[in-house]
């Protein structure tokens, strides 16, 4: 038989009757799992909201003249495992609340486009009464989205969850102050031995792979040239030789550099040497 829009549309409702089923069943256990008191309390008034947005479906097929079927919906099963998936990897704690409020949002917003649908098709078939039934609860479920990112947010008064669950740096500077830090002159000797090392990696890969090209282009002469067996061996031999001959002077840049980096730091001390000998000369003077 030939589908209809009307076919569409009765799809789709047994599709977030389900949903709302499904919905309803989690929603306990997520609040359950939620530090927060705002947020817990946040699901609770969601879970009897649901509870009234099953009313109105089931309303929605009476007039309907329809006795619903059983269609599950894959897509909330998908949404609400996560939440689970949730609960499993993060104790119990604002970054697990921020981890909630992010997939409870993402069902907030599966609905939110469901009864958009439903919605618009009910008006379309001429449902006028089911299309307000279902009007009622697309504005419920926009409402508990608004509420969520609210508490996520926080408001003009109040910090939100996902604050809470990023506390500020010098709390972490905080609880590693104990250990040792290197100063800033250690620091900045290490980074120019870094950029000293890295300069030297790359002088030594230019080097091989110019060397490399090298030894192809006489590879491909090799080959092409009609040349003795004898002229290939001593070829082999000479390469190698020219890859240290360039390697040592790369080597003897690199470490002129580590000695011209080591000669700036007691230029530095002398400077400081003079300024504490000329501060006592004004003192004996
Ligand atoms: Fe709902
Ligand atoms: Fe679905
Ligand atoms: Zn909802």
């Amino acid at each position: 038989m030939e589908k209809t829009i009307k076919d569409v549309f009765i799809d789709e409702l047994h599709d977030i009757l389900s949903a709302e089923q499904q919905i309803a069943k989690a929603l306990p256990k997520v609040a359950e799992a939620s530090s927060s008191p705002e947020l817990k309390a946040a699901f609770k008034a969601h879970l009897q909201e649901t509870k009234g947005q099953i009313r109105r479906l089931e309303k929605a097929f009476r007039l309907l003249k329809l006795k619903p079927r059983v269609q599950f919906c894959k897509g909330t099963k998908g949404l609400i495992d996560e939440c689970n998936e949730v609960i499993k990897d993060y104790p119990k704690s604002a970054v697990r609340d921020a981890a909630l409020i992010s997939k409870a949002q993402r069902i907030e917003h599966y609905e939110i486009s469901a009864y958009g649908t439903v919605c618009t098709f009910a008006n379309e078939l001429g449902h006028k009464d089911i299309a307000s039934l279902l009007h009622e609860t697309l504005n419920e479920e926009s409402n508990a989205d608004k509420k969520l990112t609210k508490l996520a947010e926080g408001g003009f008064l109040t910090s939100g969850i996902n604050h809470k669950a990023n506390p500020p740096a010098k709390t972490l500077k905080e609880k590693t102050a104990g250990k040792k830090k290197p100063s800033s002159s250690e620091d900045k000797a290490n980074s120019d031995k870094k950029n000293v090392t890295s300069l030297t990696n790359k002088a030594i890969a230019a080097t091989k792979s110019a060397v490399t090209s090298k030894k192809k282009t006489a590879a491909t002469k090799k080959k092409t040239a009609v040349a003795s067996n004898k002229k290939t061996t001593s070829a082999k031999k000479v390469a190698p030789k020219k890859t240290i001959a360039k390697k040592t002077v790369v080597k003897s840049k690199a470490s002129k550099a580590v000695v011209r980096s080591k000669a700036r730091k007691p230029a530095k001390k002398s400077v400081a040497k003079r300024k504490t000998s000329a501060l006592g000369h004004r003192k004996r003077a």
